[in-house]
């Protein structure tokens, strides 16, 4: 334990007590004169003769098994006017009392000055006048020289965002303090004590408490009254602070900022208006994340918006290169970029100032080894960045890429690019890791750094929302993939129904007449001997052969022939009834298929048929054509062979009794 954290600032005493509370152990030496109390020797007297008994009684009951005070207690020895407060913690064996006077202040009047502040920064609508409202309120309270807030950046530099002046330090409104004036322990001791008071940096401190009756030092590194450590008093001298306030300002992922108050003269802060100064940096620290947090929402709202992809898209799928030339120009203005490029199966997209398609080509390469997992990247120093350095883009500072997970096997990237971004920093002090060298030099004009070779950084709502954009924009162009594959499926399957109804065709109709052909007459008559065995339907056949077809062949030639077939065959076809069929069963022969046909009807329809035949015309041909007709009904037991032996032989008959005529089989003898 390094000898300083045993020294007290003299603006109030402590008392250490055993683990008990009941005996003292040591006291800061001031604490007879804050309490008026002679020297006395310490063993001799108990807490109750310091505090009274009702407070130490008090103090405990409110310590019991707890390691600090809720909140500090006030009190007022008797026949004494002056009242102090009391704060108490436990350390591993002992129990440190703090005790400090409160000036005569009034309290309601402050309460209510605070309440009318506490209201007014409830309504701030932007960080900039809830900072600046802020800091003129604490410093009115307060009545430092300075009071400013600032903010660290990711890298822990601090930039003083607001001030308020009531005196005559230099302001610092906007210079930077380098990270290294908050080392981590530093920015821990916030997380634990809030606020930190010293009233006087040149101060000496009080002598060290004297050892316990056991011989042990006290640590005293959780006192409120701590003397600040020696290189924080060099550090305050040289910027030329006396009396330092600072409160922390805590953000919702690690210390947001600090509050600073300066003055270049010792300056006491009473309890009272250490709380309310507390109170007010924990509103307006609420009220920032508030609006920050409202202002990301906005933002992301309109990342969101620009993805009239998730509405639009969906009704009609643009293509990538469609996409992007929609929406480049809204994104990179959204991004803050000034280029965009879209990499998707091997191929570049880009709108805007890109590298060569080649060198993003390479640049995804080295990404999707280096960078697994499904958040962005990002770098603000392209040429610095290992993974970029080697690459040749000579107009790109920023990168911000976001993978787009298209597919188990290969992603996609989202990528924008920002230009350099020369930026002057002012820092109050020059930055160096090294310890503060010993004799302090005044602070002078500001030390000025020109930042080269970065771009403007990636803020944290930009990378959450380029995440949104990558999840949408993986959305639509998979609604465009799909809706194309949909595309050529729907082609490919139209021009699989033309082949197969080609097919079909010649499968099933005879080329020359385009009737049924003998293998399609041949199924219909297997199905309807199916059906008249199943429920006793009766239908019949009925065939029929052209008269001396050969004679016509013969003298008007054989497409006159043809010509003959097809007539006859369209003739027969639109004279039948939907449930018959036509079809050609081998060279002027022709079956027709008369479903629910008895005897009567079939004989009926063999007649009409024949002497509708005898009407046609063919050109080129003056004799009439006449056809023979055997006509055979379905009888039990049939099959399509001994039914067209009955009808053929009929249709012999025909033919011998002198043609042009319709024969009835006869009942095949079973
Ligand atoms: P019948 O009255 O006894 O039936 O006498 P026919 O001359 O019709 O006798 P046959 O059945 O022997 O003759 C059929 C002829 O039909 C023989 C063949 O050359 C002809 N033929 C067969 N198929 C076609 C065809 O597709 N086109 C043409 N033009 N002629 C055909
Ligand atoms: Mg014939
Ligand atoms: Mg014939």
């Amino acid at each position: 334990m390094s000898k300083h954290h045993s020294l007290l600032q003299s603006f109030g005493a402590v008392m250490v007590l055993d683990g008990e509370s009941r005996r003292i152990q040591a006291v800061s030496r001031n604490l007879n004169k804050l309490l008026g109390l002679a020297d006395t020797e310490l063993r001799a007297i108990s807490p109750a003769t310091v505090l009274g008994k009702r407070l130490s009684q008090r103090l405990r009951q409110e310590l019991h098994g707890r390691q600090r005070l809720a909140s500090p207690l006030a009190f007022r020895r008797l026949h004494d006017t002056t009242r102090l407060q009391v704060h108490a913690y436990r350390t591993h064996r002992h129990v440190v009392v703090e005790i400090e006077p409160l000036s005569p202040l009034g309290k309601r009047r402050l309460l209510g000055t605070v309440n009318e502040r506490l209201m007014r920064l409830a309504e701030a609508t932007h960080q900039e006048e809830l900072l600046d409202y802020l800091v003129t309120a604490v410093q009115q309270l307060t009545g430092h020289d300075r009071v400013s807030v600032c903010h660290f950046d990711s890298d822990w530099h601090g930039l003083i965002v607001a001030e308020a002046q009531g005196g005559h330090l230099p302001a610092l409104l906007g210079q930077r303090f380098p990270a290294s004036d908050f080392p981590i322990t530093l920015r821990r001791t916030y997380e634990r004590h809030p606020i930190r008071l010293i009233h006087d940096a040149s101060a000496h401190a009080e002598p060290p408490l004297p050892c316990t009756p056991e011989g042990e030092s006290v640590d005293l590194r959780h006192c409120f009254l701590r003397a600040p450590a020696p290189e924080r008093q060099r550090y305050l001298q040289r910027l030329g602070v006396r009396g330092a306030m600072s409160l922390a300002m805590q953000g919702d992922t690690g210390l947001w900022g600090l509050l600073f108050c300066h003055s270049a003269a010792p300056h006491p802060v009473s309890p009272p208006v250490r709380d309310a100064v507390r109170t007010l940096v924990q509103m307006a620290t609420q009220r920032l994340l508030l609006l920050r947090a409202r202002q990301e929402a906005r933002y992301l709202q309109r990342v969101q918006d620009s993805l009239v992809l998730s509405t639009n898209a969906r009704v009609e799928p643009q293509s990538p290169v469609e996409l992007l030339s929609a929406q480049a120009e809204t994104w990179c203005s959204l991004f803050r970029a000034h280029g965009v490029a879209l990499w998707l199966k091997g191929s570049v997209y880009a709108d805007g100032h890109t590298p060569d398609a080649a060198v993003v080509a390479q640049f995804v390469k080295r990404l999707d080894k280096a960078h697994r997992h499904s958040g962005p990247w990002c770098t603000r120093g392209v040429a610095s960045e290992p993974l970029t350095e080697s690459l040749n883009m000579p107009d790109q500072c920023g990168i911000l890429a976001v993978p787009l997970p298209m597919s188990v096997a290969q992603r996609g990237w989202l990528i924008f690019f920002r230009p350099e971004q020369v930026e002057t920093l002012y820092w109050a002090m020059q930055p160096t890791s090294a310890p503060l060298p010993p004799v302090m030099v005044a602070p002078s004009a500001a030390w000025c750094e020109e930042v080269v070779g970065k771009s403007e950084a990636w803020q944290r709502v930009e990378r959450l929302a380029v995440m949104d954009l990558g999840e949408d924009l993986t959305l639509a162009i998979s609604a465009y993939e799909i809706s194309t594959l949909n595309m050529h499926l729907e082609r490919e399957r139209k021009a699989l129904a033309a082949a197969n109804q080609r097919l079909e065709q010649l499968a099933h109709f005879d080329p020359l007449t385009q009737v049924w052909n003998r293998y399609r007459i041949e199924q219909a008559i297997d199905a309807e001997l199916v059906a008249a065995k199943r429920y006793g339907a009766a239908f019949a056949l009925l065939l029929f052969d052209v008269d001396h077809f050969k004679q016509i062949n013969d003298t008007h030639g054989h497409s006159v022939g043809d010509d003959v077939l097809v007539s006859l065959a369209r003739l027969v076809e639109t004279s039948l009834r939907g449930c018959d069929h036509l079809g050609r069963w081998g060279g002027e022969e022709f079956v027709v298929l008369a479903t629910h046909s008895d005897m009567d009807a079939a004989v009926g329809l063999a007649e009409r048929l024949r002497s509708l035949v005898a009407t046609l015309h063919v050109s080129g041909l003056d004799q009439p054509i006449t056809v023979s007709i055997g006509v055979a009904i379905w009888q039990p037991g049939d099959s399509c062979k001994t039914l067209m032996a009955r009808a053929d032989a009929a249709m012999y008959r025909a033919k011998r009794s002198g043609r042009n005529r319709v024969e009835l089989a006869e009942e095949r003898v079973t």
